[in-house]
């Protein structure tokens, strides 16, 4: 390439969108991922893709909550009361008997309560005894009528929705499935997402350093994110800068049978930026070659016979940062998730004044945290896009609005939970 060449190709002439209207681009032009049966027991971490309804109620039959003895509160008019006891009721026994006056029956905790019964009194409330050989129970308190009997659909009637479409499915969305007896769900598939890197200085993890290159970590860093997101990665390993080499590997990952391509490195204006080139020159539709956002402001995008494909900086914190913020909504969308990322969003209180001038909004890595009831929220290590040894650390986004002076401490700002955060 030709250094005295004049800069003045819309490489090097980039247009910057908001990051709002880079995300909208891309989610007006999602595909969501095909749908697919599987056992409950594989579904974990999936999307459903079907309402869920309760064919039966829950509980379905009236159930005791406590070992003890099912009771009428008739009966407990005069204390104490002697009832004699005409049967056994372990969990998963149908009772035979119906209580009548003057009886009781033992039963455990999930039993089915016996007809006549209005009420269980628990174990420790009573005293057994005998009378002519026959099992007696002793009982000296009251308790009101219902007393610990779960009545039929206490939690859900039959027929009412239970999980929506586009819930994911965790430990909770697990439980009632199961109960339900949902053995197979439709769920979204995992969008397929290949993860190529570019770069003459990269080596495979496997290599040992030399000279000016380093490892590719990236690739291994954004196949989390996107597992996180519940999605899968397709790692490509790395190609050299070369515009030949890229645009075959390019144009043959766009049409595989993955979801979705995404490129980290050479997305910037330097003369081996070989990922910019391509968006000047592919049979694609460029959405955007250029974001206000600090870092990663050259992160473009565009599609390609209906595949989204997108250029992330190959400076590990811009990378970070572009995959939580750009690829994650995608992937998000894909499976019908019905929670935004941004629909996490919350504000925290800035820990420590913040004092680099924008032009652009910052989007920092941070720690939030709990201190007497409130979130607070620091700047996670050195603020640099090259940072990586510190990313580990960081379990938001801080949201540094465009600002001519620096930002107090105690100041309210917006914060991202990252994907994978757990606070
Ligand atoms: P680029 O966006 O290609 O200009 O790369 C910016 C910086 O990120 C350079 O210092 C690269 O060496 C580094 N970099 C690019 N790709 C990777 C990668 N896959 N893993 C780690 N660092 C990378
Ligand atoms: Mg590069």
């Amino acid at each position: 390439m030709n250094i005295f060449k004049e800069k003045n190709d819309s490489k090097h002439q980039r247009k910057a969108v908001s990051l709002g209207d880079a995300q909208q681009a891309l989610l007006a032009r999602v595909h969501q991922a095909g749908t697919v049966k599987i056992a409950l027991a594989d579904a974990a971490g999936y999307c459903l893709a079907e309402t869920i309804h309760a064919r039966e109620a829950i509980p379905h039959f009236r159930r005791s909550g406590m070992d003890g003895y099912a009771i009428r509160t008739a009966d407990l008019q005069q204390l104490p009361v002697m009832l004699e006891v005409i049967e056994q009721l372990p969990s998963g026994t149908v009772p035979t008997k119906a209580i009548v006056p003057g009886t009781a029956a033992r039963i455990m905790t999930g039993g089915m309560v016996p007809d006549g019964a209005d009420a269980v009194m628990m174990l420790e409330m009573t005293e057994e005894a005998e009378k002519a050989g026959q099992p007696y129970v002793m009982l000296r308190k009251a308790v009101p009528a219902g007393a610990n009997i779960s009545p039929i659909g206490e939690e859900a009637f039959a027929g009412e929705r239970m999980v929506e479409a586009g819930e994911r499915i965790g430990p909770g969305q697990m439980a009632l499935l199961s109960a339900l007896g949902c053995a197979e769900v439709l769920v979204y598939r995992k969008p397929l997402v290949a993860i190529i890197s570019t770069g003459s200085e990269l080596l495979s993890i496997h290599e040992p350093l030399e000279g000016a290159k380093i490892r590719n970590s990236n690739i291994y860093m954004l196949a989390t994110q996107v597992r996180a997101c519940g999605a899968e990665p397709l790692f490509v390993e790395h190609i050299a800068d070369d515009y030949a080499i890229a645009e075959g590997m390019l144009y043959k990952l766009l049409a595989s049978d993955v979801d979705i391509v995404i490129a980290t490195g050479g997305v910037s204006v330097g003369d081996y930026d070989i990922i910019a080139d391509f968006f000047q020159q592919w049979e694609g539709e460029t959405l955007f070659n250029k974001i206000a956002m600090r870092p990663g402001s050259p992160t473009s995008a565009g599609v390609w016979k209906n595949k989204l494909f997108l250029g992330l900086s190959g400076n590990p914190a811009a990378c970070f940062i572009g995959c939580e913020l750009l690829v994650r909504p995608v992937l998000l969308a894909m499976q019908g998730e019905r929670k935004s990322a941004d629909a996490q969003r919350h504000d925290a209180f800035l820990a420590a004044d913040y004092n680099k001038v924008n032009a652009y909004p910052r989007y920092v890595r941070g720690i939030r945290y709990f201190n007497n009831g409130l979130v607070y929220v620091k700047q996670e290590g050195v603020d640099m896009s090259s940072a990586l040894v510190t990313l580990k650390d960081a379990n938001c986004l801080i949201v540094i609005p465009p600002a001519k002076t620096s930002i107090k401490a105690g100041t309210l700002v917006s914060v991202i939970p990252l994907a994978a955060s757990t606070l």
